[in-house]
């Protein structure tokens, strides 16, 4: 498991090391992590369903949410929970919390919890799923960060390089930010060599210059982004350097996508399955290149339209139990993505196995020039600190070279003085003089994929 020596923090002593209580906690957990990896899945299950009785009678005392919808479907939590009580359990979906507002928040938190935070959507205006989370789920996202990098047994000592969504100003092009170490998730454990990062909202030609400066062992980015540089390298006939890993997030990762990066990189490519609201979801296995739920972290269930188990094949409905986020607890959420099952996987884990993911995928902004780019939304709430209108949803369409459309589920539709503002700063955030067309539906549905997209291109690529 480890290949790499932790740090010492007493003085004179290199090896065994003896860490500090942060570091002690997080190898404590991958030692954890380590040994139920390879549990029977009868045996992982036996565990999360002690977990998941805490959890439940939690959120049955504490959460309005939870204590309203359990009472309207008279669910009486047993001393004992079995994997039937959980398929009764009703299931929610992500407007309905949504709806529920500080209503899926706990009014009395376990002190050693620690104190709440709220999760912010990247790259989305609109209200998000509001969700908080405490120093417990903090804990558990490091580790099972952590453990991504021990399953493929990354060199802590290379540079690690990362193009995705920060606030505007923050690793703008072309310098970007670089830090001495890997950051929250390595560098309290491990030595470990520099990391930089370049905002995404740099243009192609940026992203190409910047990754030649650079030059990091290992590229961390979304999908859309990759596919769009690797064309826009082979298009001005320029080869990018190589990498021993590209790593993708944020948005699902077909196999020609996998395919294509993994041919201008001349590397090998791996993907995390996560969302913004439970973390990491599913890690892909270093052995079959399947994905493995974190099933110490999550239930992660796939269902049918009638609310029954698909079998291995089958695709389904990804519904979540978040296990250990008290504050805003997940019981039985739709996330929003379709997902299908594996037999049991050749490496011997008793993690259940997802074969294939459909979830988010993420269209470009097409730009009147020919050029591509991520589309920068803002920030989430800044419509709202501008104008003072609350909004529930938010969608941006792009219908051609010269219109975007901003799709507002608001509590009252902007006035001409608002949208003007508005106009003007999402033209900023795009960085071009759209004309920006406002409407203000009911509800803005999900997109063919299952999943609701804040961007969509109607341009055909
Ligand atoms: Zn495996």
């Amino acid at each position: 498991m480890l290949k790499q020596q932790p740090l010492s923090r007493l003085r004179g002593i290199h090896f065994p090391a003896i860490p500090d209580g942060h570091a002690a906690m997080q190898l404590a957990l991958q030692y954890q992590l380590e040994a139920s990896q390879w549990w029977s899945a009868d045996q992982l299950q036996a565990q999360q369903l002690l977990q998941l009785r805490e959890l439940l009678v939690h959120s049955a005392t504490t959460v309005p949410y939870y204590q309203q919808l359990f009472a309207q479907h008279d669910v009486q939590i047993p001393d004992h929970i079995d994997a039937a009580f959980l398929l009764r359990l009703p299931i929610s979906s992500r407007l309905a919390i949504q709806q529920a507002e500080q209503g899926i928040e706990s009014h009395a938190l376990p002190a050693e919890h620690g104190g709440k935070e709220y999760g912010k959507t990247s790259g989305s205006t609109g209200r998000p799923v509001r969700f908080a989370r405490t120093a417990v789920t903090r804990t558990f996202w490091l580790a099972f960060a952590l453990r991504d990098h021990l399953w493929h047994e990354r060199d802590f000592s290379a540079t690690l390089g990362a193009i995705r969504w920060y606030a505007r100003g923050v690793a703008e092009a072309p310098s970007g930010a670089s830090d001495p170490n890997w950051g929250v998730i390595v560098a309290p454990l491990f030595a470990t060599g520099p990391s930089c990062s370049l905002n995404i909202s740099a243009t192609l030609a940026q992203q190409v210059e910047w990754l030649r400066r650079e030059q990091p062992s290992y590229l961390v980015s979304f999908p859309s982004n990759l596919v769009a540089l690797a064309h826009f390298a082979q298009e001005s006939a320029i080869t990018l350097p190589a990498v021993r890993e590209v790593r993708c997030i944020g948005e699902s990762l077909s196999e020609a996508q996998r395919q294509q990066i993994a041919t201008t990189w001349q590397s090998r490519v791996t993907d995390i399955y996560s969302c913004e609201e439970a973390g990491y979801l599913a890690l892909q296995c270093p052995v079959s290149g399947d994905y493995h739920v974190q099933s110490e972290n999550v239930i992660l269930e796939i269902i049918d339209e009638q609310g029954s188990p698909c079998p291995p094949g089958k695709i389904g409905q990804v519904v979540i139990t978040t296990l250990h986020n008290f504050a805003t607890p997940l019981i039985r959420y739709e996330v929003g993505d379709m997902a299908e099952f594996a037999d049991p996987c050749a490496c011997g884990r008793g993690l259940p196995t997802i074969r294939r993911i459909h979830g988010r995928k993420r269209s470009r902004l097409r730009l009147p020039t020919g050029e591509s780019q991520f589309p920068y939304l803002g920030e989430h709430g800044d419509i709202t600190r501008a104008t003072g209108v609350a909004l529930k949803q938010f969608q941006c369409v792009q219908h051609s070279l010269e219109e975007v459309e901003l799709k507002l589920v608001a509590e009252r539709p902007l006035d001409a003085d608002e949208q003007a503002i508005v106009t003007e700063m999402m033209q900023g955030n795009l960085g071009h003089p759209f004309t920006i067309r406002f409407s203000f539906p009911e509800e803005i549905l999900r997109g063919p994929s299952g999943k609701y997209e804040d961007f969509l291109s109607l341009i055909s690529n």
